[in-house]
């Protein structure tokens, strides 16, 4: 079968690597002799027999280049990468994070030196409040999870100033993502999971059973991670706050929001964003990412510092934007501001878009992933049948066929999609959790159905074709966890001398 990738930006398997292609003697070009006495290099650095390839630099160029290619990015294809929001990072965020005043910058810069880059984190701070609903908003965390721990850090604090030292337990819908438990257990609490109902909403007897004065609070992701609305968010606010607990909220799902309404609005106490998701900056490979709190007034004193704030008047050296921390705040979650490459970024697209634009690319969003919902619904089962957020759950099954939706992750590479997430949300067996976002034509989410259903044709007619997929890739179906966590680094199967 033909691949959809464009030609040639797939490299063949088992293509020469450097070693192969190694000609003694061959080499780049060199630099004029220094007019500069060499300095002496630690011997201990030295190896006379490392055994490198030579290569001519084209060669070294072309095959890095090609390496490059073999990734999957949003930049070369479909990513429906459900609750991660992989939308198109616009390349004039780039250009902004770029500019010198920014990226050159040293954290620890007399303030007076670097009023505008603290005011452009000051206008951040204050966009997401006004965005989130929130009294007070912190930029420290570097990644939605890390925004987690914070909070429930913040919590433990909170109550522990109370006298409620008891509240130990923290409430989790069985849909939420991995991290919240994770977040929980190192914060010292321990987790409650509450079942969803059969609708995919939590269900709002079981959250009342659970609700004591044993409860810290309750992490909510709105909508959840099944793409729901949770339609009882004004009940489950109730029952939390009315036992003494706290609602915290996983913001990874603003894009189904922002501009729509304001989680601090529905009744939540604190929450993260990610501005790797929702306001298109990038996910780097695991990072630099950046998951700010937004607060209500509850927990703002705890919130971790330093923080911009402005002051009233400029005074004589020029400063009118100046660092704070709260009176009772937890520290620092990270060295100095915390990913300020990242708020440019955010910052840049926050303004380009304003409002109007935040809001109507929440509604693509949502318009998009129900699209795709409709167009394929007949086609895998649909868990849920109601209309969705900004994603939404299928089963990777089709009746008389034994395809999982391993199988199915698997194909679409083939047809130069990546994969949806898969497995997750656990609730759902062979899930698939698709999210288009709103940057993606309608053109493309049409091919991402026309292989959805190629795929389902395939699984009755030639179900081995799925299950040793994928064929069109530089290497085939790898071990999930071991390809992750033995990582083959070296080119060269023959370790030189030295290398453990
Ligand atoms: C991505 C995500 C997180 C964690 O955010 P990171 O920034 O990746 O640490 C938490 N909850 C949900 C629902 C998510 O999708």
């Amino acid at each position: 079968m033909k691949s959809r990738t464009a030609a040639g930006a797939m490299p063949e398997r088992g293509e020469s690597t450097l070693y192969e292609l190694s000609a003694a003697g061959r080499g780049g070009s060199g630099l004029p002799a220094p007019d500069v006495p060499e300095a002496e290099l630690p011997a201990e650095l030295l190896r006379d027999e490392i055994g490198l390839p030579e290569l001519s630099e084209l060669d070294v160029v072309r095959h890095f280049v090609r390496l490059s290619q073999r990734n999957f990015g949003v930049d070369t294809g479909f990513y429906p990468l459900g609750s991660c929001t992989m939308k198109y990072n616009p390349r004039i965020n780039e250009v902004c994070a770029r500019l010198e005043g920014f990226a050159q910058a040293h954290p620890l810069q007399p303030q007076e030196t670097v009023q505008g880059n603290l005011e452009l984190v000051f206008n951040l701070q204050e966009w997401l409040k006004e965005i989130g609903g929130f009294t007070d908003v912190s930029l420290q965390p570097t990644a939605g999870a890390q925004g987690e721990l914070t909070a429930l850090l913040m919590m433990r604090a909170y109550f522990r100033d109370r006298g409620e030292t008891g509240r130990n337990q923290v409430l989790i819908p069985d849909s939420a993502h991995g991290t919240n438990p994770a977040s929980t257990t190192m914060a010292g609490f321990e987790v409650l999971e509450i079942p969803s109902d059969k609708n995919g909403d939590l269900d709002p007897g079981a959250l009342a059973a659970a609700c004591d004065d044993s409860v810290a609070g309750l992490m909510l992701t709105n909508p959840n991670t099944l793409g729901l609305f949770e339609r009882d968010i004004d009940e489950v606010v109730r029952l939390v706050h009315g036992c003494g607990g706290l609602v915290y909220g996983d913001g990874a799902n603003m894009n189904a929001l922002a501009g729509v309404a304001r989680p601090g609005d529905l009744g939540i106490d604190i929450m993260h964003f990610n501005l790797h998701k929702t306001f298109a900056t990038p996910h780097g490979g695991g990072g630099p990412g950046s998951g700010p709190l937004g607060s209500n007034a509850k927990l703002a004193d705890y919130l971790p510092g330093p923080s911009v704030r402005k002051e009233g008047v400029v005074d004589d050296s020029g400063i009118r934007f100046t660092l704070f921390t709260p009176q009772k705040s937890i520290g620092r979650m990270s060295s100095n501001f915390g990913s300020f490459g990242v708020f440019v970024r955010a910052y840049a697209y926050i303004l380009q878009h304003g409002a109007e634009g935040l809001r109507a690319n929440s509604q693509h969003a949502v318009l998009n992933a129900n699209y795709l919902r409709v167009r394929l619904r007949d086609i895998y089962p649909l868990p849920y049948e109601r209309s969705c957020m900004h994603e939404f759950v299928l089963e990777g099954k089709i009746e008389g066929s034994d395809v999982r939706a391993m199988d199915i992750s698997k194909r679409l590479l083939d047809f130069g999609f990546h994969p949806p997430i898969s497995y997750f949300p656990l609730i759902v067996p062979e899930a698939l959790l698709i999210e288009p976002t709103e940057t993606e034509s309608k053109q493309t989410l049409d091919a991402f159905v026309e292989a959805m259903i190629t795929i389902a044709k395939e699984a009755v007619d030639t179900p081995e074709q799925l299950h040793t997929a994928p064929h069109a890739m530089p290497v085939g179906r790898l071990d999930e966890v071991r390809a992750a966590r033995k990582l083959k680094l070296r080119e060269n199967s023959q370790p030189s001398k030295g290398e453990p």
